[in-house]
């Protein structure tokens, strides 16, 4: 691996970021993406496939069912770093798992 004393130069073309080493050899990454929504909700870790997911990730970090419940009601308390405790996501993911859905044709 290199150290920073090595890099001679670094520069972002496009959406990469070129960082030039005195050694001689250039390393091309892409530049971070903090705007990537995650596959998993980081709270309940349940898949996140609604539609809604993604415009509350950006305002709450986490899915549309865990916004709605836990950060929506209170966003002070939410923006302050409180998170439910492990028992509150099993009952939700309980309640979440147990709700009917039927079809009638
Ligand atoms: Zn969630």
């Amino acid at each position: 691996m290199s150290d920073t004393n090595d890099i001679n130069n670094t520069e972002v073309i496009g959406d990469s970021v070129y960082t030039y080493f005195r050694s001689g050899f250039t390393s091309i990454r892409p530049i971070e993406d903090n705007d990537k929504i995650p596959l998993f909700c980081p709270i309940c870790a349940e898949c996140m496939t609604s539609g809604y997911d993604d415009s509350y990730y950006r305002n709450y970090t986490c899915c549309y069912e865990c916004a709605t419940i836990w950060a929506e009601p209170d966003r002070e308390r939410w923006k302050l770093g409180y998170r439910p405790d492990h028992s509150e996501i099993e009952n939700e993911l309980k309640i979440r798992r147990a709700r009917c859905c039927s079809f009638s044709f």
